[in-house]
This record gives structure tokens, C-alpha cells and sequence, in this order.
């Protein structure tokens, strides 16, 4: 185990620790991604809960989506950039997502697998990666992979 912190928002202020192998990355083109992210996509990276040292909860502005708080989103109270966010959906384990660029040790950032609200875009994307367009073919993509990379990282 490794309590040093190897995630961090862009001015550094909110750090956490990352201990374990991430599930997921994939990039979502969705409109409140883009204006969470102020970008034309969020470049995410999952990992099990119980695998991150939060953050001080002290230094992280949480705003919820959908009620009961499915999705909370994390900024930096100092930068106010993304720093963290919080998903919980019951059965599923909780979960957090990391913004990518957060990741300092490139060790834990695994390779994308797809894209999910691409229909919402701002721009193309030249890649070979698979790619979602509208809310259910996006959520059912992003939820088959999470729970392929939950069960074979089942111990
Ligand atoms: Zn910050
Ligand atoms: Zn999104």
C-alpha cells in the first residue's frame, strides 16, 4: 500500500492517493462532462473505491446529479478545476472516477476503450476506438465494461 499521493487537480491543492489498478478509462462527450470539464470531452479513468484515499473532504466542492445522489462531482475549492467524482449505484461497488490528466504516475492510466455521448460532440475524433451515440446505447457500452472489469477484478 502506498499512502503518497499520485493524484492531484491542476494547481496541486486537493491530492489523493490511488492504490490500486484502475477498472476503466474511456472519454464521454456528454454536455454536462463538457461543462464540468470546460472541454469538448472528459477523459475519465474508474477505479474501485476502496482502491483511493480520498481526498480531504475539506478541499473538494461536491455537487450532486440525480436524485438520490447517484453521481457526485468533485472540484477543487482552491482552482475549482474537476478533481474527483463519486459514483454509487447500487449493486454496483462505489466507484470513483478520476479526471485522466489527474493521474501523475502513468503506470495506473490504462489504454481508452471508447467513446459514449459522441452524438453530443464538439468535434471528430480520429481513433479506432468504439463509439456510442445517445443515453441508453452510451450508459449500456459504459456499464458492460465496468462490470467485465468489476467481475475479472474480483478477488
Ligand atoms: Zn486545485
Ligand atoms: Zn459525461
Amino acid at each position: 500500500m502506498n499512502d503518497h499521493p499520485n493524484a492531484q487537480c491542476p494547481c496541486a491543492s486537493t491530492r489523493f492517493s490511488l492504490k490500486g489498478k484502475a477498472l476503466l478509462r474511456g472519454f464521454c462527450h456528454c454536455t454536462i462532462c463538457q461543462a464540468f470539464n470546460q472541454a469538448g470531452y472528459a477523459d475519465i479513468t474508474i477505479f474501485r473505491a476502496k482502491d483511493v484515499a480520498k481526498p480531504d473532504p475539506a478541499l473538494v466542492e461536491l455537487k450532486s446529479y440525480r436524485s438520490p445522489p447517484v453521481l457526485q462531482r468533485g472540484k477543487c475549492g482552491h482552482c475549482h478545476k474537476p478533481a474527483i467524482e463519486y459514483f454509487h449505484l447500487f449493486p454496483m461497488p462505489e466507484l470513483v472516477i478520476v479526471p485522466t490528466a489527474n493521474i501523475l504516475d502513468s503506470d495506473l492510466i490504462p489504454e481508452p476503450s471508447l467513446h459514449i455521448f459522441y452524438d453530443r460532440r464538439v468535434e471528430d475524433v480520429q481513433d479506432n476506438l468504439p463509439k456510442y451515440n445517445g443515453y441508453l446505447s452510451s450508459q449500456l457500452a459504459f456499464g458492460r465494461r465496468l462490470v467485465t472489469a468489476l467481475r475479472s477484478s474480483d478477488r
